[in-house]
């Protein structure tokens, strides 16, 4: 059996769509469109990139970009209070904090301020309480956990009742996953590197989450026949073929386990570009939150 592959990059452009349809009936009926500010301190490359591409995608669906630079030497006070002023601009609806920090600077006091109504990335203690606690619903939810929801609603592929095992327990995926799959009825395992037995955990799995940060690190013959599989992994790996020397791998081995499952998502282009695409959706959100409307 060959699995269905999800294919990420055509879901996620439907939700781009989405809130770009929105955002443009938000304009007329208000006359803004939804902004998003990014806050990036020093100069790390990656962060850079990320910023970028979360602004050109704001553009793209016709949102509002700004994106603040602080340099690495700057001060927690000084992180702090453009925090501080974002949250009062009313013209900013969503705040993302680009991760991580510099070091010296305290990543969680910086998200601990977000507005609760503008925490697009969801992180603030008081939205991740809320997702875990029964009937409690968040303000917002971390975009990557959400996109992988969102891959699986789509695809037709059940969750309640399923069995879900989620391997990786971080603050922004394992955890927020696990808790969206237990909110949709899945009976919900959640691994990490002290669980006993992996293979034969994720073997139970209807529904297997992989948020680990090792190359290729579930194997084919830990799925169960006809698994729904989504790899959050992005790891590189050495690929003289390749011009970069380097190519981008999963977490689950894709080759061996895409014999197996019945459905799973491909590394590049499952779970990555839901990201940006549910970052696009929370800042939606946060608009409609500010001007009292049902998000
Ligand atoms: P973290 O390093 O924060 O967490 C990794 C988790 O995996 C931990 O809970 C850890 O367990 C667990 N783990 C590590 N080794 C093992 C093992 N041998 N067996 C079982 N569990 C293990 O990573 P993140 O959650 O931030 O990211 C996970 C992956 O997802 C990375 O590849 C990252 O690049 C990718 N990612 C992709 C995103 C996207 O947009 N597609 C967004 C965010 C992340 P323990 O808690 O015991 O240490």
């Amino acid at each position: 059996m060959t699995a269905k592959i999800i294919d990420g990059k055509a879901i996620a452009e439907a939700v781009r769509q989405e809130a770009a349809d929105e955002t443009a009936a938000l304009k007329k009926q208000f006359g803004t469109a939804p902004t998003l500010a990014a806050v990036l301190v020093g100069d790390n490359p990656a962060s850079q990139t990320y910023v970028n591409s979360k602004g050109k995608a704001c553009e793209a669906a016709g949102m509002g970009s700004v994106t603040h630079r602080l340099p690495a030497t700057a001060t927690q006070e000084e992180v702090e209070a453009l925090v501080r002023a974002l949250n009062a601009d009313p013209a900013i609806n969503g705040i993302l904090v680009q991760l991580p920090l510099p070091k010296g600077l305290n990543e969680q006091a910086v998200l601990d301020l977000i507005s609760l109504d503008k925490d697009v990335d969801g992180f603030h203690p008081m939205n991740i309480g809320q997702l875990v606690m029964k009937g409690r619903v968040p303000q917002f939810i971390p975009c990557t956990p959400a996109g992988c929801i969102e891959l699986l609603v789509r695809s037709g592929i059940p969750i309640a009742g399923a069995d879900a095992v989620v391997v990786g327990r971080s603050n922004i995926v394992g955890i927020p996953v696990a808790a969206l799959l237990n909110n949709a009825d899945a009976t919900v395992t959640i691994c990490h590197s002290r669980t006993r037995n992996l293979p034969d955990i994720v073997r139970r799995a209807d529904i297997v989450v992989a948020a680990i940060g090792r190359a290729e690190f579930v194997r084919g013959d830990w799925i169960k026949p006809g698994a729904a599989v989504i790899d959050v992994g992005i790891n590189r790996i050495e690929d003289p073929s390749k011009k970069s020397g380097f190519r981008l791998v999963g977490d689950v081995c894709f080759a061996e386990a895409v014999e197996v499952a019945g459905a799973i998502t491909p590394v590049p282009g499952g779970v990555g570009p839901m990201t940006i695409a549910m970052l696009l959706k929370n800042t939606v959100r946060g608009y409609k939150l500010q001007h009292g409307i049902g998000a």
